[in-house]
């Protein structure tokens, strides 16, 4: 007799049972979704192990309509290449307040909301899909950051630069960063001379990426994050 064949992998672990009680479903209808048997496209198919499926807590696509899809998050293709599972898949960026920049006929307009610490400009799509777009404008200055002044500032780090874009609320990013350094958060390499951060190695990860900077490393993280407890406590 003819039954639903199927493959588990990896090929050296048994298949859950959370997954077996899907194959089920399958087996179940088989006689009523088996080819060449029966003539079903998927639609037809998922109609028939639908309630099924619901049953064990799957959320099932009603339809191929845009309010009727599920939200999928972003999935990894071949060769790592992002894609996104349906068109209407968005990230949620941060974005506090707008920028639009000049024109030949009219100057740019910057238009600041309250965040973190003061009132700012601050586009996260724009740092995370262009290096050349306005992303951040401080709350004393009309001075505008792209995704490449950052990169300048940290050294041409994307990892530096990022988690510097991500912490700025008021301040100009230059200030942030030499509060840091003088706070002891960053340092130079004496053999390299490279920016690295001192609260994630306690060696220079760019001519020391060794097993013991790895097994400092835990413990250097947990000591800095009590050291930001303790100054929040501290200065209120
Ligand atoms: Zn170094």
């Amino acid at each position: 007799m003819k039954s639903v064949q199927f493959q588990y992998f990896p090929k050296n672990k048994k298949i859950s049972a959370d997954l077996n009680k899907v194959v089920d479903v399958f087996v179940g209808k088989y006689n009523l979704i088996c080819s060449p048997e029966n003539e079903l496209d998927s639609n037809a198919v998922l109609n028939i192990v639908s309630a099924d499926l619901s049953k064990l807590g799957f959320t099932i696509e009603k339809s191929k309509k845009k309010e009727d899809k599920i939200q999928v998050p972003v999935l990894f293709g071949k060769n790592g290449m992002m894609e996104n599972a349906t068109k209407t898949t968005q990230r949620n960026y941060l974005k506090v307040g707008s920028y639009t920049p000049a024109t030949d006929n009219t100057e740019a307009v910057i238009d600041r909301e309250f965040y973190g610490q003061g009132y700012i400009f601050k586009d996260e799509e724009a740092y995370a899909t262009s290096l050349d777009q306005v992303c951040y404008i401080p709350e004393l200055s009309d001075t505008t950051y792209t995704h490449q002044n950052f990169l300048d500032l940290m050294d041409g780090q994307e990892e530096l630069a990022r988690d510097l874009f991500n912490r700025v609320d008021w301040q100009h990013p230059e200030s942030l960063f030499e509060d840091d350094y003088v706070n002891g958060e960053y340092d130079n390499c004496s053999v390299c001379g490279r920016l690295f951060a001192c609260y994630e190695k306690s060696a220079c990860p760019h001519c020391a990426p060794s097993a013991s900077a790895l097994f400092s490393r835990a413990f250097a993280s947990s000591r800095y994050r009590f050291a930001r407890h303790w100054d929040m406590g501290f200065w209120g």
